[in-house]
């Protein structure tokens, strides 16, 4: 059977039998696989602690056995991002990003700047701990990536430029929309400010997560339209999503009052 071999982020496992692990992890070279690790939880020389969530590893594998399972051979761990799990914030917003990576791409499709993102962002959240920015600029990379990202500069009905300082943002439509084609039933309003900020956003390298400041009101008006966007792509609602808007809610709280 073929071997192969990959850098891999470990995106979510599950313990299956006495000793074994399933685990779904996104690679360079293929994209999103799931595996099977045979007595992985015994097995500290082929494994170690590199199956553990959020872990950058090298992963070797042989070609699918049953059913969409990998097997799994071993794996050298790299990095365990070891700052996500003494954060809880950090830890909330990890999960998040990992689920959000498995629920929105498909398996064995390869994608290498999703995995520098994604690398990239554990890293930063290992560091700095978890923050709105580092959140909105994970979904967006990530959506643009996937080829999802909307109009944010042109009308995408009319095509004129959104400049003037209310516009209309929604999924369903192709993105901005200037008021005059905007249905007046639409209930997401925002500045063309904030569009043109997440229009910039994406210009800087999908790694950069460090030195990004945005208002209270970008950071509320644009978290709307990534909602908004996101619910066009996921079939269901993450699992992960309510604890980490608990963390960040908690977060802007606490800044609040400082
Ligand atoms: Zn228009």
């Amino acid at each position: 059977m073929r071997q192969e071999e990959s850098e891999a982020i470990v995106l979510h496992h599950l313990d299956y039998k006495d000793a074994d692990r399933i685990v779904s992890f996104f690679s360079l070279e293929q994209g999103l696989l799931k595996g099977f690790a045979h007595n992985a939880r015994k097995s500290r020389k082929r494994f170690g602690s590199a199956l553990e969530l959020f872990a950058y590893v090298h992963l070797r594998w042989s070609g699918r056995t049953s059913g969409d399972l990998v097997s799994l051979q071993d794996a050298e761990l790299i990095d365990l991002h070891s700052g996500v799990r003494r954060d809880v914030g950090a830890l909330a917003l990890a999960s998040y990003g990992c689920e959000l990576v498995e629920a929105l791409t498909a398996e064995a499709q390869p994608c290498s700047e999703i995995f520098h993102l994604l690398r990239a962002f554990l890293g930063h959240l290992s560091k700095a701990g978890l923050s709105l920015e580092a959140r909105l600029l994970f979904e967006l990379r990530l959506l643009s990536q996937l080829g999802y990202a909307p109009h944010f500069v042109h009308c995408s009905s009319c095509n004129f430029p959104l400049d003037s300082d209310e516009v209309a943002f929604s999924a369903a439509n192709g993105g901005g929309l200037c008021l005059e084609c905007a249905p007046a039933a639409l209930p997401l309003r925002v500045s063309a400010m904030t569009l043109g900020t997440l229009g910039r956003s994406l210009q800087a390298p999908v790694t950069l997560f460090e030195g990004f400041r945005f208002s209270e009101r970008t950071l509320q008006e644009a978290g709307g339209i990534l909602q908004d966007i996101l619910r066009q792509h996921l079939v269901r609602p993450l699992k992960s999503q309510p604890f980490m808007e608990q963390m960040l809610a908690g977060k802007a709280r606490v800044k609040a009052i400082r």
